[in-house]
This record gives structure tokens, C-alpha cells and sequence, in this order.
């Protein structure tokens, strides 16, 4: 079993640790903050890396926000951040669907399950959408719904995607249409499959449990543009330019962060015990994943500075 080093209360092994990486990913939702409180010392923390030259960059599977939605909450909890480094799976998808899949007319509608953050993210990119936050869609399904559906009156034609995220409405009247688009060959996505994310020191059902059940109807997997996919690496590796070589992903999460630094081929990965998984997981037998370096916190990154 692959061995993790433990950094925590070693100034000299955490600065050897920071000089072998010039840029850090961090995932957002236990490493800085736990949903509205931030921790401390994480604003010292990216000062100091920062001060000594290292890009930071914020990956996040939360779906919902948009980067602009992302950097008011960087900006509420006193994070200094700017647009360009921040990178959720909302705008990992738009990105996607826009420089990669090319939705070109006839079929250039993306049906989206999910919040407002898909939404602003596929604006900006100049996709068009049904579906989402639209109020037609957040409703019971009628008898019609069922004989317009089923006939394709009710449907529009020139849906050619379907983007599963987090949606805090979704109901079986979304999932017929989402359904009926896929049986149509729209292509699948999802925005991430977290089985569950973590809130109110609990867990809450993730963007998972929107795409699989239509996993279940068609047998079909989703493309996931969310941590541990690599298609979110390569579009991250574009925008920055960064060497992978010398990049660090720092995470709470193996079956997300952990597993997305390691099948990129990072240079290094670094769990924080802040937020779902600890030390006992990836010791455990058939972990998912096993972090290069471990701390308690991120902030025990800063006895570097001592
Ligand atoms: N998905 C949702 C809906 C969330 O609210 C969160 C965390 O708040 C996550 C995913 C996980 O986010 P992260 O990748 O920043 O840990
Ligand atoms: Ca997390």
C-alpha cells in the first residue's frame, strides 16, 4: 500500500513540501470552509503560498454556484480571489459543451437539470438551455405531460444534450423529459456524481442522485465533468498552462480530489482532515485512494513561515 506523509508539526518537511510544487488546487468544501464558516487561518494560508510565488486555484464540484456566485462567497468570507481562479463543474460543463462537443444547429439545446449556476455558467458561454430553474419544469406531471411527452409534442427539437447537476427540485416530471431526450440520442452529461456532500455536519443526497436514475433507465453513464474527472484536469490544464509535474491538489474527499490529483498525474496530492474522509480511509484496506502528504488542517501549512 502506497504510503501518505504526515506534515503536520514538521516546518522543515512542510517546506521542503511547498518548494515542489509551484501551483495548488484546492478543492473548496472542507479544506477552506465548511459550508458558511470559514476555517482559520486559511486567508494566512494561501498569503503565505502565495508570497512565495505559487498559483492558487479553486476547483469545486458544487455545481449550484457559478464562478461569479463563487466569488461573492469568496468575497463574504474575506477569501482574496479573483474570477479567472476559480474552476466549479458548472462552468467545467459549460466549457465542455461549448469548445468541445460543438451543439451545432439543428440540435444545439442543452436540457438542464439543475440550479442557477448551470444556468449563468452556459449564459456566459452562450449555450442555450430549457429546463432548469424554468417554473414550467418545478411542477407535478400531468395527464397531458404524459401524452405530450410521450408523442413528442411536448418536446423541443432541437435539445441534442442533457446536463444532470445538483437540482434541489427535481421531480419525475424532469426526469420523463430527460429521459425521452436521451432515448432520442442527446448526449449525457453531468455537471459531477458526488454520491453525497457534506452540510450541517451531515450529509445531503449529491449531483448523483439527479443522473442516476436516468443511469438506471438508459444503462448509460454520463460523461462527468466534475473532480475525479479528467476532462476537468485537461480543461484546467488549458486555461492556466499549469506543469502538472509541479502541481499539488490538496482535498478532503479521495474518491473526488485525491483520485482526481493522482490519475492527473500530479506531482502531488495533499489531504486535509477538515472536511468527509481522514486518515482511517485511506489506511483502510482497498482505499479508493491514498494522498501523497496529509495534515490535521490546512493551516499547519503554516509553520513553514516559522
Ligand atoms: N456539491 C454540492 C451541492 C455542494 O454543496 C458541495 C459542497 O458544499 C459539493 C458538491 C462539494 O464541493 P467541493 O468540491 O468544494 O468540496
Ligand atoms: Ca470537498
Amino acid at each position: 500500500m502506497a504510503q501518505s506523509k504526515y506534515l503536520t508539526g514538521d516546518s522543515q518537511a512542510i517546506n521542503e513540501f511547498i518548494d515542489r510544487f509551484d501551483v495548488f488546487l484546492f478543492d473548496c468544501d472542507g479544506v477552506l470552509w465548511s459550508g458558511d464558516h470559514v476555517f482559520e487561518g486559511v486567508v494566512e494560508t494561501l498569503e503565505l503560498l502565495r508570497a512565495r510565488g505559487k498559483k492558487t486555484i479553486f476547483v469545486t464540484n458544487n455545481s449550484t454556484k457559478s464562478r461569479s456566485q463563487y466569488l461573492e462567497k469568496f468575497a463574504a468570507l474575506g477569501i482574496p480571489s479573483v474570477t479567472e481562479e476559480i474552476f466549479g463543474s458548472a462552468y467545467s460543463s459549460a466549457i465542455y459543451i461549448s469548445k468541445i462537443l460543438k451543439l451545432s444547429p439543428p440540435k444545439n439545446k442543452v436540457f438542464v437539470l439543475g440550479e442557477a449556476g448551470i444556468e449563468n455558467e452556459l449564459r456566459t458561454e452562450n449555450v442555450s438551455f430549457i429546463g432548469g430553474t424554468d417554473p414550467n419544469f418545478r411542477r407535478d406531471i400531468t395527464p397531458e405531460d404524459f401524452k405530450g411527452i410521450a408523442d413528442g409534442s411536448l418536446l423541443d427539437p432541437e435539445v441534442g444534450c442533457v446536463l444532470a447537476g445538483l437540482d434541489f427540485h427535481v421531480n419525475y416530471l424532469k426526469l420523463s423529459h430527460a429521459y425521452q431526450y436521451l432515448r432520442r440520442g442527446a448526449v449525457f452529461l453531468a455537471t459531477n456524481t458526488d454520491s453525497t456532500f457534506p452540510m450541517n455536519h451531515n450529509f445531503f443526497p449529491g449531483a448523483g442522485s439527479v443522473s442516476f436514475p436516468l443511469v438506471n433507465m438508459t444503462g448509460e453513464k454520463p460523461v462527468a465533468l466534475g473532480k475525479p474527472s479528467q476532462a476537468m484536469m485537461d480543461a484546467i490544464e488549458g486555461k492556466f498552462q499549469l506543469d502538472r509535474g509541479r502541481t499539488c491538489m490538496v482535498g478532503d474527499r479521495l474518491d473526488t480530489d485525491i483520485r482526481f490529483g493522482i490519475e492527473g498525474r500530479l506531482g502531488g496530492t495533499l489531504a486535509v482532515q477538515t472536511g468527509v474522509n481522514k486518515k482511517a480511509d485511506w489506511e483502510a484496506e482497498g482505499a479508493v485512494a491514498v494522498p501523497a502528504f496529509y495534515v490535521d488542517k490546512l493551516n499547519d501549512l503554516l509553520a513553514a513561515a516559522q
